[in-house]
């Protein structure tokens, strides 16, 4: 079992403050911060979403005793340019196979031909799979979510990069989700596997708790003055924002996959189609081909363009209905957002409770919001990430890259997932 499981009945926001409050010589305490607790932070407070800044919760964060404050945006960003490039790998692995043709290797294997992909981001989805649909587990992408990502860069990359152990970085997150803790303690998430293992990310903390730690050591983010979030593991961009709310993922998605693709930015960054809180959203995407793209293998016919149908269930009762038209071929999709959660992670069971009936879209209006003010957009433009391929993983869906930033699946799930 993982650390986590052995530590005991004591809740992880209690455990975290214990390191900040009893910190090892040598040790250095980390967070993450997720995208939807930038926004939801603020109504522990008593005042509207996104009214207190992600610079001034940073800021607070230092002030509880946190060494380094890092931004699960970064991993966001990551998660799409491997997530983008395994879809894409597939896509032309069913074009190979569908034309007679040997399918590409990927990491020494044959590429997965199997298709639609879900996404993996969220662990809520991940068990409903493992437990009642295990049969779609190879439909699943095999990206770890942007938590565990950040928890293996930051257990590697950053250790390294400052000098310490693995196990010198303690790893805590802020989630807006009650699940991530269970998903953290998941066995292979860890530098080694077996015992003494070292987590990628130790504890899990709430928006909710968070909010409540503030309120009692009388910390008012309000009143804080900005801190940026710290490097080498730098900013996201304005498509990692959009994780934190149903659709986000999809965008974000597009906006790569599209210039990947056609070698050119989407002439508009807005995907309307995939925004909102509605059940089921779908778009079809056509992609045009520039001369002697590697992607014109996937065009119907000569010069069509590469056409990518997406669909975005939101909730798990909506995915059902998803899996059961996939299933019986009246819908017909090559990739499929789905997150467990009402409106995705702004609606997580981790956030401050509201009475307000429209707090979904006061949540994902100020998630557009920080979109629109961001300069850096598109994931594959983040400069941090870029340094990241260059200086460790090389590129996406890399031997490293794989080893590192990807995961398996169970059959049945794991013991701790419903925590
Ligand atoms: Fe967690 Fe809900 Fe977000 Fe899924 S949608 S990651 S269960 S908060």
């Amino acid at each position: 079992a993982g650390a986590n499981k052995a530590a005991g009945a004591a809740p992880h926001w209690q455990l975290a403050l214990n390191e900040l409050e009893n910190k090892q010589p040598g040790k250095v305490v980390v967070v993450q911060t997720a995208p939807a607790v930038r926004v939801a932070i603020a109504e522990t407070m008593g005042l509207a979403p996104g009214d207190v800044t992600a610079g001034q919760m940073v800021t607070g964060l230092k002030k509880l005793g946190f060494d380094y404050v890092f931004d699960t945006l970064f991993a966001a960003d990551m998660t799409i340019m491997e997530e983008g490039t395994e879809l894409l790998h597939r896509l032309e692995a069913k074009a190979a196979e569908s034309a007679g043709k040997p399918v590409p290797a990927e990491d020494g294997h044959a590429a997965s031909t199997i298709l639609p992909m879900f996404t993996s981001c969220c662990p809520g989805w991940v068990a409903m799979v493992e437990k009642s649909n295990p049969e779609l587990i190879p439909f699943l992408s095999t990206c770890k979510s942007p938590q565990m990502m950040m928890g293996a860069i930051l257990k590697n990359y950053f250790a390294a990069s400052a000098g310490v152990q693995p196990e010198g970085v303690v790893s805590c997150s802020v989630m807006p989700c009650v699940r991530k803790q269970g998903e953290a303690d998941r066995d292979w998430f860890a530098t080694e596997a077996g015992p003494g293992a070292v987590r990628d990310v130790d504890h899990v903390i709430t928006t909710a708790e968070l909010g409540k730690i503030f309120q009692e050591r009388g910390i008012n983010l309000k009143e804080l003055p900005e801190t940026e979030y710290d490097n080498p593991i730098g900013a996201g961009s304005g498509g990692a924002v959009l994780f934190g709310t149903t659709g986000g993922v999809m965008e974000a998605a597009l906006r790569t996959v599209y210039e990947l693709v056609s070698g050119e930015p989407m002439g508009r960054i807005t995907y309307e189609e995939v925004r909102g809180l509605e059940g089921i959203k779908a778009a079809t995407v056509t992609i045009p081909t520039s001369e002697g793209s590697p992607f014109k293998a996937l065009e119907s016919a000569p010069g069509a363009g590469v056409t990518l149908r997406v669909a975005v269930a939101n909730g798990l009762g909506n995915a059902k209905k998803v899996i059961k038209g996939v299933s019986d071929g009246t819908m017909q999709y090559d990739f499929i957002e789905v997150m467990a959660c009402p409106g995705g992670c702004i609606g997580g069971g981790g956030q401050p409770r509201s009475t307000d009936k429209l707090i979904l879209s006061k949540r994902q209006a100020a998630m557009y919001q920080l979109d629109e003010r961001t300069t850096i957009r598109r994931s594959h433009e983040n400069p941090a990430v870029q340094e990241l391929y260059k200086n460790w993983l090389e590129k996406p869906n890399s031997h490293l890259a794989h080893e590192k930033l990807h995961t398996h699946y169970v059959p049945g799930g794991v013991g701790g997932d419903d925590k």
